[in-house]
């Protein structure tokens, strides 16, 4: 007990060493311009390179790792050293924010032969952006803890073009002590980020949003498949929605209907944004945070079967609200 007291106060007191010198390092520089310590970026997808692009444009030099190196291309472009294992992300920078598809992929970040854990630095502050089970952030925390460094959880909702705008929201658990460390970096790609309480409660409260946002999307899909059929312009029907009390953001700023709104994936063949084979991630999550509190959710349930259905019959790597083309499917049958 009083060993892990000792521990957690020498991380603080490390990471506040280490703060103080990335200060010190902002304020002196060869040319008077206030230059900025180095943000480890692993994970360039969808989400991660708009963030870090992001990152890149506040004046923080960013050093990246994807395991599938051709996603690494555009940031590189933009000045962005790429290496070759997470575990060179941590041996040059001591701020990293992983940005990940699920469990597996951030276990393996962490933990594996090559992983973060292996070279991280002592007082190394560690964001996970993905979605994950908040039990899974709980125990990255023990090990980074192990390690002299601080983990938190900060998953994000918006989507890709949250992500591009830098206007998304952060849901950050931890150590409330680390929070304004970790703020300075998100608010870089976001611009609500909130502190949720001890680790994991990030998660928890992205898994709750996104659990309401599949139950959404997929009611916006089947009500404007069904003014369609009794004859109604998707347009008009989509106005009328946005106006009145059934009117969320799957029917105001993200319209599952090819033609309503431009900009989104229904506009694009359902190309890019959030793929139907992550949304049943999270609310496979879902599913067992309600087992495990034994909490009625019957809608959640029936949407992440849903989302399951999707991905087994060719949805897997289309954006989310392609379950309004699957329901026209389905009454084609
Ligand atoms: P993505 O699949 O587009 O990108 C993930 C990236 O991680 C890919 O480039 C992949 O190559 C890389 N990767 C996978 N395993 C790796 C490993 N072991 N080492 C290094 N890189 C690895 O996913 P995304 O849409 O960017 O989503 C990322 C996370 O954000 C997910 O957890 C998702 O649930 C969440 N999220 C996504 C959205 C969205 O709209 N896309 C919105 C909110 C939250």
């Amino acid at each position: 007990m009083a060993a892990a007291l000792m521990l957690r106060v020498s991380v603080r007191l490390q990471f506040r060493q280490r703060r103080v010198f990335a200060d010190s390092v902002a304020m002196v520089s060869s040319r008077g311009m206030a230059s900025k310590t180095s943000v480890g970026f692993i994970g360039l997808g969808n989400m991660g390179t708009p963030m870090a692009k992001n990152l890149i444009k506040h004046g923080y030099p960013v050093i990246t790792y994807d395991v599938f190196p051709e996603a690494c291309k555009e940031i590189q472009e933009m000045g962005s050293q790429v290496t070759d294992s997470p575990a060179d992300v941590a041996e040059r920078a001591d701020r990293i924010i992983t940005m990940l598809p699920s469990n597996p992929n951030v276990i393996e970040v962490y933990t594996g032969n090559n992983g973060i854990l292996k070279k991280v630095k002592k007082g190394s502050l560690l964001i996970d952006s993905s979605t994950i089970d908040p039990a899974v952030s709980k125990d990255l925390a023990k090990e980074a803890e192990k390690m002299g460094a601080v983990f938190m959880d900060a998953p994000v909702s918006g989507g890709v073009g949250a992500a591009r705008a830098g206007n998304l929201t952060f849901m950050v658990g931890g150590v409330e002590q680390e929070f304004d460390a970790a703020k300075e970096l998100l608010t870089c790609m976001g611009s609500n980020v909130v502190y949720c309480g001890e680790v994991g409660t990030g998660q928890a409260a992205k898994i709750c949003n996104n659990m309401l946002l599949a139950v959404s999307m997929i009611g916006t899909a089947e009500t404007m498949n069904l003014g369609i059929r009794l004859g109604l312009d998707p347009k008009l029907l989509a106005k009328i929605l946005n106006m009145s009390s059934g009117r969320c953001w799957s029917s105001d700023t993200y319209n599952p209907v090819p033609g309503v709104m431009e900009g989104v994936p229904s506009a694009n063949s359902y190309q890019g944004g959030f793929g139907t084979t992550l949304m049943a991630k999270d609310l496979g999550l879902a599913q067992i945070s309600a087992t495990n509190t034994k909490t009625p959710i019957p809608l959640g349930s029936l949407a992440h079967q849903v989302y399951r259905i999707m991905c087994a019959k060719g949805y897997a790597l289309k954006d989310f609200s392609s379950v309004f083309q699957f329901l026209r499917e389905e009454e084609n049958l």
